[in-house]
């Protein structure tokens, strides 16, 4: 059964999604999807909202974004209780991971945007007579397109961004977690937000599609790789920048040296939380030859302790859709047929009425399996047995995808070079899928894992334009390269040309 599917409708009426919730195929509401001109409206809004926005101190800003936070927290249940309805997940991971976070990046930027958005003035290496500044200006109309996965903060997070650098919003949350985006919305009133400063607007790729084409100043996408490649052909073709957070197949690397205790409750943690949807999941591991059967031996028995479910106590949640969960049997029925063993799980859990896969572990896979090359985004953890570190990391490399990967040793300084040897947008020693949370850290793939980056104070400035501003400083009634041309000028050119870049005494200035 799906969990969005069409409404029947009068000719000429607007479209409507019904959506059901994943772990009971309940119904859980409808929603009219935005048209083309309603996009329009909502684009038309926020761009008269955002002179007056932009005027504002960066503490008037920071004070909406505080409120919010208070708003968060004394209502913390009736939000969790909301995203738990639209995509199953556990309340601790909504909680975690959706509420937890979500205060964490609006007290954040709210109360560092100043300093890192701050006018600077840089030093000129070369033009002594000139003073640089650079100002970080809005860019106008954020566009903010956004997956299902954690449905409340990836709409909340570049929003809070967009806003405190001085943008106003046009948010297009999925047509899967249309809910979690009027959180945002509703969030964001009740903080007294003015008018026109944030929007709304609701459905599926084709409301995506016309907030891209529909005037705005920067493109935010949180998605698929196959959605961001079209994103990025429109963003291209309109000369409007864009950001693309896409997917990945991110490697977990364990060396002989690793504590294998923490290693295995790692590995298990970063495969199955919020079911193995996360853009940053372990969704393949290298194990050394030494103590890979110890390794998997860890992963198997804890993988059996979990719990999955729908109500009460429980880790592990249902698949957000039955095209996802298709997915995920295409990818193990593909590995069992190539010679995987499957160690624990392997199919749809028979106890649940939802979509549940069972967490599932995999010995045995290889790189001609699906499982260890395209995005799985399930729970499933497939080890593979490699020779040595550098295996592993030819192995890890060996992906068109690069967004995160974690390497387990006790040899710190090992674990960071190897993190370097990455083709990652980011790494992490010892522990898994931290990357986005810290606030400080930019975040953004590589390769086909996207374009640009989120979070700390590059992606804070990714919604600026760095407009640089060169004032002269003295005065004078012209300046050498100024008319009139002679051969004296010439001359001049050329001995300062030889000086500045011919001479010790020259490299010294240039
Ligand atoms: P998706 O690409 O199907 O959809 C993402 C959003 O794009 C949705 O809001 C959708 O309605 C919209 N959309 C669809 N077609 C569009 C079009 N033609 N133009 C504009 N918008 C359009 O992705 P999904 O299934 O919602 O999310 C899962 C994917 O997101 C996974 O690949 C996952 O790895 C990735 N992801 C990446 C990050 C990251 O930060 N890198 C974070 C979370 C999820």
């Amino acid at each position: 059964m799906a969990v969005v599917e069409p409404v029947e409708t009068p000719a000429g009426a607007r479209r409507r999604l019904r959506l059901r919730n994943p772990a009971t195929l309940e119904e859980i509401g409808e929603i009219e999807v935005s048209t083309e001109s309603d996009v329009r409206a909502a684009v038309e809004r926020a761009r008269k909202s955002q002179p007056g926005w932009a005027s504002l101190r960066f503490e008037e800003r920071g004070r909406y974004l505080r409120r919010a936070v208070r708003v968060l927290l004394e209502r913390q249940d009736e939000f969790v209780d909301a995203i738990v309805r639209e995509t199953g997940k556990p309340r601790a991971e909504a909680l975690a991971v959706e509420i937890l976070a979500a205060c964490d990046a609006l007290s954040f930027y709210a109360r560092r945007a100043k300093r890192i958005l701050a006018d600077r003035t840089l030093p000129v290496h070369l033009m002594k007579t000139k003073k640089l500044r650079i100002a970080y200006r809005p860019l106008g109309v954020a566009g903010i397109i956004t997956p299902w996965n954690f449905p409340f903060l990836l709409s909340l997070n570049p929003t809070v961004q967009a806003l405190m650098a001085g943008n106003t919003v046009v948010l297009k949350p999925s047509e899967l977690t249309p809910f979690s985006g009027q959180l945002v919305e509703k969030l964001l009133e009740e903080a007294g937000l003015p008018e026109g400063v944030f929007n709304l607007v609701l459905g599926d790729g084709e409301t995506g599609a016309a907030l891209v084409e529909a005037g705005v100043d920067k493109i935010s996408f949180t998605g698929s790789v196959r959605t961001g490649r079209r994103v990025g052909e429109a963003c291209g073709r309109n000369l409007v920048p864009c950001t693309l957070e896409l997917g990945g197949k991110d490697p977990m690397i364990v060396c002989a040296d690793a504590d294998l205790e923490r290693a295995a409750n790692g590995a298990v943690y970063g495969a199955f939380s919020n079911a193995g949807q996360v853009c940053v999941s372990t969704e393949r591991v290298y194990v050394v030859d030494e103590i890979h059967d110890a390794f998997v031996e860890k992963v198997v028995a804890k993988t059996a302790q979990l719990r999955q479910g729908a109500e009460g106590e429980f880790d592990v949640g249902p698949m957000i859709s039955e095209s996802q969960l298709g997915i995920v049997e295409r990818h193990v029925e593909d590995a069992r047929a190539k010679g995987a063993q499957i160690r624990s799980g392997g199919r749809r859990n028979p106890a649940q009425a939802g979509l549940f896969f069972e967490p599932t572990v995999l010995t045995g896979v290889t790189h001609e399996m699906a499982i260890m090359r395209d995005e799985t985004f399930g729970p499933v953890l497939p080890i593979m047995r490699v020779r040595d570190e550098d295996e592993a990391l030819r192995l890890a490399n060996d992906s068109p995808y690069g967004l995160n990967a974690n390497v387990w040793t006790r040899d710190k300084g090992k674990g960071e070079r190897m993190a370097k040897a990455l083709q990652s947008g980011s790494a992490v020693v010892n522990d898994c899928m931290l990357t986005y949370g810290v606030t400080e850290s930019p975040f953004g793939g590589v390769k086909e894992s996207g374009v640009g980056q989120v979070n700390g104070e590059i992606g804070l400035r990714s919604f600026c334009h760095a407009q640089s501003i060169l004032i002269d400083r003295f005065g004078a009634k012209s300046e050498v390269l100024w008319y009139p041309y002679t051969a004296k000028k010439l001359g001049l050119l050329r001995r300062a040309l030889r000086l500045l870049y011919g001479t010790p005494l020259g490299r010294l200035f240039s």
